[in-house]
């Protein structure tokens, strides 16, 4: 029988650190009068929103999903020719087959989700099945105070090259800001720690996020990172995480991350190209 509940818990926290200046946009015109402004708090913080670092870590999975022999969809399964149905026009072809199958029991339901989903999209969701991975909001550790304007020149598309006296300016944070990244896994699968262990290779290595990334802006890399965990199978594991008083408490530190993510990733380059090892 499929068991649903809570079996294993993984958490990974880090320290990102941005090299550059950087800018999540809030859409609208900035506190600095800046045309486009950043987002911040009502305290005048910056705020790095939980959605923009599970969509970042997401390119991120996707990017290297290939080389670690993984399928990802792409959100197109056209252009990436992977069945998911978390491409609105591929589930739309195959609703009423996935609608025959919630009549043949759980089993059959779970196996269809199954072949019908990309590697990607069973560890962040589709529209079909939940996710098995969450990313919190970023928590301000340490900024400049300050947010800066800088100018942008509007360039001609067809001649790319500067439109006369046409200007803007947006806003951005400037570099150095640091935030405490958080992301939990909920019964991960040896394939999404493999996956999720290389994303987190190369965030440390470093990576970009938010706008104008084209023009240098919101590089980053992350330090500190830590792993944490609990097997419920476990008993004693079990218990102190059903009792402990503080709930950093509830999950035991594993020792060397570098070393779990590691040897996840080679499992899953053995079991995809069944070259031994040398
Ligand atoms: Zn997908």
């Amino acid at each position: 029988m499929t068991n649903f509940g809570l079996q294993q818990k993984n958490r990974i926290t880090a320290s990102l650190v941005f090299d550059t200046a950087w800018r999540i946009g809030s859409g609208k015109e900035g506190e600095t009068m800046g045309d486009l402004g950043v987002m911040i708090d009502p305290k005048g913080q910056p705020i790095l929103p939980g959605s923009s670092l599970k969509g970042k870590l997401r390119s991120t999975c996707e990017t290297l999903s290939h080389a670690l022999g993984l399928r990802a969809c792409m959100l197109n399964h056209e252009v990436s020719g992977v069945k998911c149905t978390s491409d609105v026009n591929y589930y739309h072809k195959v609703r009423e087959a996935y609608q025959k199958t919630l009549k043949k029991g759980l089993q059959a339901r779970l196996q269809w989700i199954d072949d019908n989903t990309c590697d990607v999209c069973k560890l962040f969701g589709s529209p079909v099945q939940a996710g098995r991975l969450w990313v919190s909001d970023g928590k301000l550790k340490d900024w400049a105070s300050v947010v800066q304007v800088r100018d942008g020149v509007v360039i001609d598309r067809d001649s790319q090259t500067a439109v006369n006296r046409l200007k803007y300016d947006y806003e951005v944070i400037p570099p150095g800001s640091q935030f405490e990244l958080c992301i939990d896994l909920e019964n991960p699968t040896d394939r999404d720690i493999a996956l999720l262990g290389a994303a987190v290779f190369e965030w440390r290595a470093g990576s970009s996020i938010g706008g104008f990334t084209s023009r240098g802006l919101g590089r980053f890399h992350l330090e500190e990172i830590k792993l944490t965990g609990v097997d419920l199978q476990d008993p004693e594991e079990r218990m102190k995480f059903l009792t402990a008083t503080e709930a950093k408490d509830r999950l035991s530190c594993l020792d060397d991350w570098e070393d779990y993510f590691t040897e996840r990733i080679k499992q899953q380059l053995k079991s995809t190209t069944e070259i031994e090892e040398s």
